[in-house]
C-alpha cells in the first residue's frame, strides 16, 4: 500500500480547510467480507467523499468542490496545519445527509446499514441511543423498498435485510430462489458457499452481520491495479504452481509477492520473479522485459507506464 498526497478542500459554508487522504496503490490482502456487502481491506483503506466540516458541521461531498491545495503525506505543509482529516459521517449525520441529498438515498441508506453494523464488527452493541432501534428498522425497511431483486447482489442484500429483521422465512425463500445454473464454475462455487452460510444463519435465527469469507478463499480478493478476471487467474496460477512444487511457501508469502508486482517498480518485479521462479507459466525462459511486455499485451497489468 502506498499513500498518495493529501488533497485540501475548503468548507463551502465557513471556509475551514479539510484534508482528504489518498492512495497511490493498494490491495485486498487480508480483506474481510461481510454479509451486509461491506469489505474491509486493511491494505486498501477507503476515504469518505460525503463528510462534514469539523468547525461548522456543514455536510457536503468533497468531489463536487475543487481541490484548493495538496501536500505530501510524509511531509505535511505548515500552510495546511489547521486542516483536519475528512472522516466518515456517524449515524446521526447520515440521517441529516438523507434529508439534504434525497437523490443519494440508496448510497446513504447502505452507509447507515454499514455504520450500525460497524458497531457489531467492533464488538459493541448495535443499539446505543434509545431511538436507534426505530431508526435502524426504518432504514432496513426503506432499503427493502428501494432495491428490487434483479441481480445477484441485490438478492443477497434483500435476504440479509430480512434476516436482520427476523423474517427468516423470507430470507430463506430469496436464498433458495438464487439459481447457479449457467454460472461459471468458480462463480457458482462462491455463490453456493454464500447461499449455504446465509441459509444456515437464518435457520439458526441469527440476525447479526457475519464474516462471509477472507482473502484467499474468496475470488473477489485481489489487486487494485489489475482487472478482476486477471487478478484471479494470476492468483490461481501462483497457488497451483506452489502446490505442484510442494513448496513450503505459505499463501501469505505468495500474497506479498503479488503485492510487489502491483508496484510499478522493475527491481521489485525482478525480485518477485526470482522468488516465484516464473511461476506464471507464461514465458519460462524469457527476460523480464518480455515478461512485462506480455503482461501489458494481455492487459494483465493496467498501469506500468513508468517501468
Ligand atoms: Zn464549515
Amino acid at each position: 500500500m502506498q499513500p498518495g498526497p493529501n488533497n485540501i478542500y475548503k468548507c463551502p459554508h465557513c471556509g475551514h480547510f479539510l484534508k482528504e487522504r489518498t492512495l497511490l496503490s493498494g490491495n485486498t490482502c487480508e480483506a474481510m467480507f461481510y454479509s451486509d456487502g461491506k469489505r474491509i481491506a486493511p491494505m486498501l483503506p477507503e476515504f469518505p467523499d460525503l463528510t462534514k466540516c469539523k468547525k461548522c458541521n456543514h455536510i457536503f461531498w468533497l468531489s463536487i468542490f475543487k481541490i484548493v491545495g495538496q501536500e505530501d503525506c510524509w511531509n505535511p505543509d505548515s500552510k495546511w496545519a489547521d486542516a483536519e482529516c475528512a472522516e466518515f459521517l456517524n449515524i446521526k449525520d447520515l440521517f441529516r445527509a438523507l434529508e439534504m441529498y434525497p437523490k443519494k438515498e440508496k448510497d446513504i441508506r447502505i452507509w447507515i446499514l454499514w455504520t450500525f453494523n460497524d458497531r457489531i464488527r467492533n464488538g459493541k452493541e448495535i443499539f446505543i441511543d434509545p431511538d436507534d432501534k426505530d431508526l435502524w428498522e426504518q432504514n432496513s425497511n426503506a432499503l427493502l423498498k428501494l432495491f428490487d431483486d434483479s441481480n445477484l447482489e441485490r438478492k443477497f442484500l434483500k435476504a440479509e435485510l430480512y434476516r436482520n429483521l427476523g423474517e427468516f422465512e423470507k430470507c430463506i425463500d430469496i436464498i433458495e430462489s438464487i439459481n447457479v445454473s449457467g454460472m461459471k464454475e468458480d462463480d457458482a462455487q462462491w455463490v453456493k458457499s454464500l447461499k449455504g452460510q446465509m441459509k444456515n444463519m437464518a435457520e439458526q435465527k441469527d440476525r447479526l452481520v457475519f464474516i462471509t469469507s477472507e482473502w484467499g478463499e474468496d475470488r473477489r480478493g485481489g489487486f487494485y491495479s489489475l482487472d478482476k478476471v486477471t487478478e484471479y487467474i494470476i492468483y490461481e496460477r501462483l497457488k497451483k504452481r506452489t502446490v505442484n512444487r510442494e513448496s513450503t511457501r505459505s499463501i501469505g508469502h505468495i500474497k506479498s509477492d503479488i503485492d510487489m508486482i502491483t508496484n510499478s517498480d522493475t527491481k521489485k518485479i525482478s525480485c518477485f520473479l526470482n522468488l516465484t521462479g516464473w511461476c506464471l507459466n507464461m514465458n519460462p525462459n524469457g527476460s523480464i522485459e518480455e515478461f512485462i511486455e506480455d503482461l501489458i499485451k494481455h492487459k494483465w497489468i493496467l498501469d506500468l507506464k513508468c517501468v
